[in-house]
């Protein structure tokens, strides 16, 4: 992520300085390590997981040379007649078996995937080649016509081509996706190595919150945070503790911090974190731990609160670390996506920079910046550019639905269409 060039806003006394992203981001990674909790699971079960030991191939893939066709195998110098050459087939090679040697002057019947038989150089695939039945006993798999001369080694997979014995396949911090679990899976790995699924307590903060399914008083709204960070840490790989809703006082607030603190690795909160006098997450983190409160130079998600709870039961000198989000949901979701989604890759042991954002066009002008660098939602469209939604209120939830990515708009820069602007794409880092 890249500085903030503008003059610094105004400082107000009771939040801490305005800090780039970039400085948020390395003060938070620079704090939490990684938990170091390892599992050995089965390799189906890898899915998602971070490893955490290198997985080291014990054997070369493919094992032995083999047919990537249906076709011959023949060794090229019996073409004497070159294309047309006919060959008497000595042998038949289906995928698994292992042939004979092959016959001087001979070609072998071979299917995708059999191991090629000592002594053939090229395998000719079946669509060049003509079949000729056999005529009695001593010419059991007939001959065949090779209509065309191969290059040496065409249509033969090379032994080890793919991945050499004693070969890293997977380091160490690398995410289990689809393709990872088949590469584990093709060096013969049933069972690996991952980091532990970090354990995360989640609580919502304000009086106003209702659940979902009850009634809505005047003055209400429904909690929406709660339900959105659940889902994006269980996309991250989390295991989630939901302690609910937290009242706006101070004797519950720290009683949820030591509910929270215990047994898990990292509390995540929305809401609270202004300096409003119904924000009473900072004396309760006073109490109960230690906390900083940053102004993030970003819009949405200006206030973050980063600390420490201690853990209760005499766990010695251990600590939960805690993120305090901003409640507006599009802020608590930005925030988490920037900040909270790689400190849960630093306790996994994972890779925690931000992905490269790609450069994509932006079909929309945004003529009146910030003086915060912006994260705009935005969705990509059929001609290969970006669409701004409308309405960019740091509470319209609707943005982010509609959207799938996020603009990343340097303080100050005002786009025009056709512009060239940074892109994040939500369905990668929050999912
Ligand atoms: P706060 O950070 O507590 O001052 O909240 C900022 C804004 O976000 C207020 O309008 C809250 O009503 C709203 N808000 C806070 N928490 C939630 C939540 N869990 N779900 C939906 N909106 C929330
Ligand atoms: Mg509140």
């Amino acid at each position: 992520m890249t500085e903030i060039a503008s003059a610094p806003a105004p400082r107000p006394p009771a939040r801490g300085p305005l800090i780039s992203a970039d400085d948020a981001l390395a003060r938070l990674l620079a704090a939490v390590v990684p938990s170091g909790r390892i599992e050995n699971v089965a390799t189906p079960e890898a899915w998602g997981r971070v490893l955490a030991q290198d997985v080291v191939s014990d054997v070369h893939v493919p094992p032995e040379d083999n047919s990537a066709m249906d076709g011959y195998a023949l060794r090229i110098a019996d073409l004497v007649n070159g294309a047309g050459t006919l060959l008497p087939v000595s042998q038949r090679i289906a995928a698994g078996q292992v042939g004979r040697p092959l016959a001087a002057g001979t070609a072998a019947r071979i299917f995708t995937g059999a191991q090629v038989p000592l002594g053939a150089d090229a395998v000719v695939m079946q669509e060049v080649c003509e079949a000729i039945a056999s005529t009695g006993a001593d010419d059991a798999f007939g001959s065949v016509r090779v209509n065309e001369v191969p290059a040496p080694g065409m249509a033969i997979r090379r032994q080890g081509e793919d991945v050499r014995r004693g070969h890293v396949v997977l380091k160490a911090g690398h995410r289990m996706d689809a393709a990872a679990i088949g590469l584990a899976a093709t060096v013969g790995m049933a069972r690996l190595h991952v980091a532990a699924c970090p354990r995360v307590a989640l609580f919502s903060t304000g009086d106003e919150l209702v659940m979902p399914g009850e009634p809505l008083p005047p003055g209400a709204i429904y909690n929406s945070n709660r339900f959105m960070l659940g889902a994006l840490l269980r996309g991250q790989g989390c295991v989630v503790t939901d302690l609910g809703n937290v009242p706006d006082r101070l004797d519950a607030t720290r009683a949820a911090l030591r509910e929270a603190a215990a047994g898990n690795d990292l509390i995540i909160s929305s809401g609270g974190v202004s300096v409003g006098e119904e924000d009473h997450l900072k004396p309760a983190l006073a109490a109960e731990g230690r906390l900083d409160l940053w102004s993030i130079a970003i819009k949405p998600g200006k206030p973050l609160a980063f600390g420490a709870v201690r853990r209760p039961g005499g766990e010695q000198g251990a600590e939960t670390w805690f993120i305090g989000l901003p409640g507006n949901p599009v802020s608590s979701h930005v925030t988490f996506t920037l900040f909270v989604r790689p400190v849960i890759a630093r306790l996994q042991g994972a890779q925690a920079q931000m992905p490269l954002p790609i450069r994509m066009r932006a079909d929309f002008a945004w003529p009146r910046p910030d003086r915060r660098r912006e994260f705009l939602r935005v969705r990509r469209n059929a001609d290969g550019g970006l669409d701004l939604y409308a309405n960019q209120g740091s509470g319209v939830l609707t943005s982010l639905a509609w959207g799938d990515g996020l603009a990343d708009i340097e303080p100050g820069q005002a786009v025009q269409p056709g512009d060239m602007v940074r892109y994040l794409s939500l369905a990668e880092l929050a999912p």
